[in-house]
């Protein structure tokens, strides 16, 4: 990658020029289209700057999205919890 990224806030990569989340962008090129307003982009290993397709999952809804969380803190039991967020 040769555009120019910074870190924001919340610990995610932007892209200097457009400000456009790079987890997002990176999303929209592994399924071919665009995201959806609503469609959320996880990062399955939980490194936010992580944006590896192979890292990136995307679900459809908030919803969908907080299910999977729970979900996982089930099977991978409390090791998850001691990663900030
Ligand atoms: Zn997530």
């Amino acid at each position: 990658m040769t555009k120019k990224t910074y870190r924001d806030a919340q610990g995610y990569l932007r892209f200097v020029d457009s400000g456009k989340l790079v987890h997002r962008w990176k999303a929209e090129r592994k399924i071919g289209r665009k995201l959806q307003l609503g469609e959320i982009v996880h990062h399955e290993n939980k490194i936010k700057i992580d944006n590896r397709y192979s890292n990136l999952r995307i679900f459809n809804s908030r919803k969908a999205h907080q299910a999977y969380h729970i979900k996982r803190a089930w099977t991978r039991g409390r090791r998850s919890k001691t990663l900030k967020r």
